[in-house]
């Protein structure tokens, strides 16, 4: 079953663009709230990395959630779409002064902080404005996720977050800095998570570190669990929207919250993945000896996750009812990587016919470069379309 998309209006548009479905993001934001909202405790945020389109952004921020931000530029664009700055969370192994300075200037939520020496001059910074920073400790929980390597952040092997053996001393330290406040834990094991076992995995590390601390007598006011909800890449169609009833029911059974805590969730490619498409146009198909191409006016530059991370995106001729032959499905960069699909079944094609490379509203748009001296490709909503 192929998508159903206004062709009409894409034969008018400059190709290669991005189209994102309003309807099924909307649908997608309030399937969250209604499955989180049964839960008081539960908080939602949107991480921004996953697609800043300001069109898309404002209309998450009109669906409640916060913001989980990587860097000084997603502080600023969060604001920009009018998320509050007390539902903005900032985390990042590398955050510059003046990213800092832009989330203390701003009175942001919390800082999620992954080292000492990061502590020390979020301190510094926060002294110089007689301001005390929020901050969490994003520890590594040495949880690995049944993901691809390139996405998995939680193993004591990766860059991210403090060691969960420096848990308490870095507490302590905090404890000892008049001008940060430790309000929590925070945790992101990786992405694209399918197996719940995952996270039941992350939940019982959790509960471990709690304990840790209870005998200490602390306990925190958040603890954050990251995101990493994956998406149908094979069938699009198939649950466009992600099961969250399920994904927020295992951190409600797995998780154990102390009183008075609230549990946040940081949601990037769950929230946006399915909802956006890049659109394509054959420029070529062309014989090979063993095989045909089908040259596209797309590449890596527009979508890179194919060629970075070896990912699979769904490709349908949506101009096509003509019988299916296998294509490679190959863009203009000069770099044999810069291939969306090998031996892909698509309705027969022909010059100017457009292809659907589905399941590319998170990690797509917000990727392209300027390779080859490229332009970035634009991203329309279907309510513009209309
Ligand atoms: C990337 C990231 C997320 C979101 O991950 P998804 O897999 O898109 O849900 C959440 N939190 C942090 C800290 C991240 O780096």
């Amino acid at each position: 079953m192929k998508g159903t998309f206004p062709i009409e209006q894409f034969s008018a548009l400059r190709t290669p663009f991005y189209y994102y479905d309003t309807t099924l993001l909307r649908d997608t934001l309030d399937t969250i709230n209604r499955e989180a909202g049964r839960y008081p405790n539960f908080c939602v945020h949107y991480a921004v990395k996953a697609n800043a389109n300001p069109k898309v952004l404002r209309i998450i921020k009109e669906s409640g959630l916060g913001a989980d931000c990587v860097s000084g530029g997603e502080v600023r664009a969060a604001l920009k779409a009018g998320f509050p700055a007390h539902k903005v969370v900032y985390a990042g192994v590398g955050k510059s002064d003046w990213e800092i300075e832009l989330g203390l200037d701003n009175d942001i939520f919390c800082f999620n902080v992954e080292s000492v020496p990061e502590l020390e001059v979020i301190n510094q910074l926060a002294a110089a404005r007689g301001k005390v920073a929020h901050v969490a400790f994003r520890i590594n929980p040495n949880v690995g996720a049944h993901t691809h390597a390139n996405i998995t952040t939680g193993l004591a092997e990766n860059k991210f977050g403090i060691a969960m053996e420096d848990m308490d001393r870095v507490i302590d330290m905090a404890h000892t800095l008049p001008h940060v406040k430790f309000v929590g834990l925070h945790f992101h094991i990786g992405s694209q998570i399918l197996d719940m076992s995952d996270f039941v995995a992350l939940c019982n590390r959790v509960n471990q570190l709690q304990e840790q601390l209870v005998q200490r007598h602390i306990i925190v006011e958040h603890i954050n669990v990251g995101g990493g909800l994956g998406i149908d890449y094979q069938h699009p169609n198939r649950q466009p929207i992600p099961d969250f009833a399920e994904y927020f029911a295992t951190y409600h059974k797995h998780l154990k919250l102390y009183p008075g805590q609230t549990l946040h969730f940081e949601l990037g490619r769950a929230v946006v993945g399915q909802c956006g498409t890049l659109v394509t146009r054959v420029l070529y198909v062309k014989q090979g000896s063993h095989k045909q191409f089908a040259i596209v006016d797309a590449g890596m530059t527009d979508l890179i996750r194919p060629a970075l991370y070896q990912a699979y995106h769904k490709i349908e001729n949506i101009t096509s009812e003509a019988p299916a032959e296998a294509y490679d499905v190959v863009g203009p960069i000069c770099e044999s990587s810069d291939v969306f699909g090998k031996a892909i079944d698509l309705n027969r094609c022909q010059r100017g016919d457009l292809l659907a490379l589905r399941s590319a509203g998170a990690y797509g748009e917000i990727m392209a470069s300027g390779y080859n001296c490229r332009e970035l490709p634009i991203g329309y909503l279907s309510e513009e379309l209309k």
